[in-house]
């Protein structure tokens, strides 16, 4: 599938759908489980048997998504946690899988474990280090090679074309998990990944009121692909109608919402760097950032909304400062229209996480009373 047109206009016109009985310019939502047949047991429409598979609000949610990806195929998921477990029970036991350590800390433990259960070989490399991650890729020739870019909270930036053509080499399969740049800012596909990986939670969505994940591929020949949609239907990870409605309409400003989270983010950014009391920030969009000149290469639009900093002084600073925040709510998930922080070393303190480190989503508020929340809570 290639793109016509830009993203603003797909997103914006939900892929120029009309309600084909009414003329209405939303999608109508078909809660039913089930369609029935005629007398002579013929289909009234033969792709509408079950509701499993068989769910035209979710296909338009696929189809805005695989448009957007400049993907050839799209499937939606009720989480992200649920495309990842789909994708990565494609690989048989015996085989190896190639993660980005340190990345979003539910991908880390659920892959970690199922790998230890099913007898798979899983390395952990930083993949921010390019050399480093193909010498990995050429030596342990990994089925699948997982990363996260950019990486949630160390907001590290995987080289998507050198680890890409390390993969093809190897004869696998390069998966990206994008939800912290969302298809509006990065398009893996066009950089040569085979899988595009988002959690529909957070920035598609938007609005913090809908689980969703989606898995999006570049070629829908590929074998793995075949099994993928056939766990989805077997093992039954879909997503429900009313999510899906809710998914379309939050998609629908997709772009814009972006463009201000990620000015809103880089003025954060900014603030932050020149705050005294501030000791690291960590932003793709600052020219400080060890990997700028290859984020500006893989993001258009900006950086994103997620930024993590660390503060001078001890956990308990971080924790005070955390705690004086008004604005900035104190709760875990990222890319909703409000802005939200959190110390994530309560969370996952076995990780390498720094107690000092601050995790910020940045919403779409004024960006002079974010500044000022923040202002306040630093001084
Ligand atoms: C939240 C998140 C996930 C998991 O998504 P859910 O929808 O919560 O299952 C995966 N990857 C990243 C980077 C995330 O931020």
């Amino acid at each position: 599938m290639t793109r016509r047109q830009r993203l603003e206009t797909l997103f914006a016109q939900a892929a120029g759908y009309i309600d084909q009985q009414t003329g209405g310019v939303v999608p109508a939502i078909q809660p039913s489980t089930t369609f029935v047949r005629d007398e002579n047991y013929q289909l009234l429409r033969d792709n509408n048997i079950y509701a499993r598979d068989d769910n035209d609000i979710v296909r338009l949610a696929e189809k805005i998504l695989a448009t957007a990806e400049n993907a050839d195929d799209a499937l939606v998921f009720p989480t992200g946690m649920a495309a990842i477990a789909a994708l990565m029970r494609t690989v048989p036991a015996g085989e190896t899988i190639l993660m980005q350590s340190q990345i979003y800390w539910g991908t880390t433990k659920w892959v970690r474990e199922y790998c230890d259960r099913r007898d798979i070989k899983l390395i952990e490399q930083d993949t921010s280090d390019t050399a480093a991650a193909v010498a990995a890729i050429e030596q342990a020739s990994p089925t699948i090679v997982f990363v996260e870019t950019p990486s949630n909270p160390w907001l590290r930036i995987t080289d998507l074309q050198a680890l890409a053509e390390a993969t093809d080499r190897a004869g696998g399969v390069l998966a990206v998990d994008s939800t912290a740049a969302g298809p509006a800012i990065s398009n893996p596909i066009d950089l040569g990944a085979h899988i595009v990986m988002h959690s529909g939670t957070k920035s598609i969505n938007g609005h913090s009121d809908v689980l969703a994940g989606v898995l999006a591929i570049d070629d829908e020949n590929r074998a793995l692909w075949e099994h993928i949609k056939v766990d989805r239907h077997d093992a039954g990870a879909v997503i429900g109608s009313f999510e899906a409605y809710l998914l379309i309409r939050g998609m629908r400003t997709l772009p814009v919402r972006m463009e201000r989270m990620s000015e809103n983010a880089m003025a954060v950014a900014t603030y932050l760097q020149g705050h005294d009391q501030v000791d690291h920030v960590y932003y793709p969009g600052l020219e400080s950032h060890e990997a700028h000149e290859l984020a500006k290469k893989q993001m258009q639009n900006g950086f994103g909304p997620l930024l993590s900093f660390t503060v001078k002084g001890d956990k308990q600073r971080a924790l005070d400062v955390v705690g004086k925040l008004n604005l900035f709510k104190r709760a875990t998930s990222l890319g909703g229209v409000e802005s939200l922080v959190e110390h994530r070393f309560t969370i996952e303190s076995t990780t390498g996480i720094p107690e000092t480190l601050i995790r910020l989503s940045v919403g779409i508020e004024h960006i002079d009373d974010l500044i000022a929340d923040l202002d306040s809570a630093l001084s």
